[in-house]
């Protein structure tokens, strides 16, 4: 295979998003340029890469052509051959497969510490959250949130405007937000770190230190896996023939569901759920466990159901779904509950029964990259594969798939593989945070399992009504519910439920990673009328009765 170089280019003249495609056409279209690449108008630059000693000035020409100026600023080597000892020759130092959160996280401080970065990326740049996850989700519950209080408000008698919902108009809102995250926090970005080279293309390990990009081969000095994972549905009958929406599909539905059967309970299920029932889809949630939110405290799971059942959704749990059939443009789903057969239908039907690991067809265990049951990758605390130059990150790990733990795997990953810097990972004290309304956010351990773990467990629970914020809003939905070891007097664990909890949880995370205690909480002064005062009144709870306190959590 040729040599290669990469090639830097300040590009005038650009001023809309369609400029950008077609500087990138051109350069595409000069003899010798294997990819090219204009990251975004806006900041004048292109990246080539090309094979070696190729004339700068048809780069410019091709660009001319098309009605810009382009001129070469730098031009580097920029390789795939293996050094004699098998390793990368340097000019590769890592190569990340996977451009999302984890990825990014990784690519970016492997630049930070000097080191030249490949990332790879088979499809749209940024991965899960910010294309078809968090941002999306987010956006779209914070509107039927607003659209939510706006009926509230008119059934107070303070708001009189009636209004119904423009869904379309939502949607298009969402997928503005989803764009313009993603060139300021990917393309953007990218383009700010010349060390970095963005490929696209789908790789596979090819064994060793060896990785293919649709055919072509490169042996960088470590690889990072960052595949992430994708939408997993259970093994129903009928179930595969039906067709059904999954998380991705539900977050772009053009067209309001008149009627909708949720399958799974956990955060992603229920988000969309609530989503789709404010906007006003009749939505049923079914769970084959015991309760929604099953791996949350008990407490939250039945206060949660109850909120929910308000608003009108329908909640089904211990369910066992047998089949899933369609009949007159109808999902069907049969089942049963406690011995007893049911049935139940809508118009439309969303699978949210969990993500599993992007791992089949990327050459991992020919690598020596060992597999755990389901497909997830199994590293030690370095978070090092069984092949000593394959790092593993993020979702594709099958544990904690949240983004913040996916940007922290990313950052660590690469410094341990680029510097041996012997980083352990530790996510014991993490919260996670549900985005319904009202939200679950928790951290640490709940108390059965702190009674399962042998410790001498104190609970202090608190109904948020008795919290002066919750009061003053008119708004009293929820509880807070902490868990401390009673020897030791620390705090192994905090579950809320109330709007906004994942405002306050970041408190508790702080108190459980860093051993503060219950009374250095409670000695601790909280600002008065906010939520979080509700933790201190929570803390005060594991002595005294609050409810016969006085003002400020005294
Ligand atoms: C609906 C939904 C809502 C969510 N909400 C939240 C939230 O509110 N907060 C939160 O913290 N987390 C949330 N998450 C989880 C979060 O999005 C993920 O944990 C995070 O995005 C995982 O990042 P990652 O980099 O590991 O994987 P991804 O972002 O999935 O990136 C993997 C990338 O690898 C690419 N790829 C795969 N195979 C190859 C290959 N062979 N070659 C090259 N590229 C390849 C893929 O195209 C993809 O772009 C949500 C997830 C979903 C689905």
């Amino acid at each position: 295979m040729a040599e290669l170089e990469r090639l830097e280019l300040n590009v005038r003249g650009m001023t809309c998003d369609s400029c950008a495609v077609h500087v990138e056409h051109a350069l595409k279209s000069v003899k010798g340029v294997h990819e090219a690449q204009v990251p975004a108008w806006d900041l004048g630059q292109a990246t080539v890469v090309a094979e070696a000693g190729i004339d700068p000035a048809w780069l410019s020409e091709a660009v001319r052509h098309s009605g810009y100026l382009a001129k070469v600023r730098a031009r580097r080597p920029w390789g795939q051959a293996g050094g004699a000892d098998g390793r990368g020759d340097g000019r590769i130092d890592l190569m990340v497969i996977g451009g999302g959160s984890a990825g990014f996280a990784a690519a970016i401080k492997g630049a930070e510490l000097g080191f030249q970065v490949v990332l790879v990326e088979a499809s749209q740049i940024g991965g899960t959250c910010v294309n078809v996850g968090c941002v999306p989700s987010k956006t779209l519950i914070r509107s039927l949130e607003q659209y939510h209080l706006a009926g509230e408000r008119r059934f107070r008698g303070i708001e009189t405007n009636q209004g119904s919902i423009d869904w379309p108009r939502v949607i298009a809102h969402k997928d503005e937000l989803v764009r313009e995250m993603r060139k300021a926090k990917y393309s953007d970005v990218l383009a700010a770190y010349p060390q970095i080279t963005h490929l696209e293309g789908r790789a596979r390990l090819t064994g060793g230190n060896g990785v293919e990009i649709d055919g072509e081969a490169f042996t960088p000095g470590k690889i990072l896996i960052a595949t992430g994972a994708s939408p997993w549905a259970p093994p129903i009958a009928g179930l595969g023939e039906v067709g059904y929406l999954d998380s991705e599909a539900a977050l772009d539905l053009q067209d309001l569901p008149h009627s909708l059967l949720v399958l799974g309970a956990n955060a992603v299920g229920l988000e969309l759920a609530q989503i789709y029932a404010r906007a006003g889809t009749k939505v049923t949630v079914i769970e084959l466990l015991p309760r929604i939110a099953p791996f949350e405290d008990e407490a939250i799971s039945s206060a949660l159901t109850e909120y929910l059942e308000e608003e009108g959704l329908q909640i089904v749990t211990g369910f066992a779904t047998s089949r899933v059939e369609q009949a007159d443009a109808r999902y069907i789903l049969s089942g049963s509950r406690d011995g007893v057969d049911l049935k139940f239908e809508a118009a439309q039907l969303l699978v949210a029964t969990g993500r599993r690991p992007n791992t089949a067809g990327l050459g991992l265990e020919e690598s020596g990259v060992r597999l755990g049951e389901r497909g997830e990758i199994l590293v030690d605390e370095h978070l090092r594969t069984d092949n000593p130059d394959v790092y593993a990150i993020g979702d594709v790990l099958g544990r904690d798939m949240f983004v913040y733990v996916a940007a922290y795997d990313g950052m660590l990953a690469a410094e341990n593989a680029l510097t041996g810097a012997g980083r352990v990972y530790d996510a014991d004290y993490i919260a996670r945070v549900t985005f319904t309304d009202p939200q679950i956010a928790s951290a640490g351990l709940t108390e059965v399992q702190a009674r399962e773990r042998g410790y001498e467990v104190k609970v202090s629970t608190l109904e948020m009504k008795h919290v002066p914020r919750a009061l003053a809003a008119r708004d009293t939905r929820g509880l807070i519910k902490l868990v401390a070891d009673a020897s030791t007097d620390r705090l192994l664990g905090a579950h809320i439920l109330a709007p906004e909890a994942g405002e306050i949880i970041q408190t508790a995370v702080l108190a459980i990673r860093f051993g503060i205690t219950v009374s250095e909480l409670r000695s601790t002064m909280f600002p008065y009328l906010t939520n979080a005062e509700g933790l201190k009144l929570a803390v005060l709870g594991f002595e005294k009765d609050v409810t016969m306190l006085s003002c400020c959590a005294g």
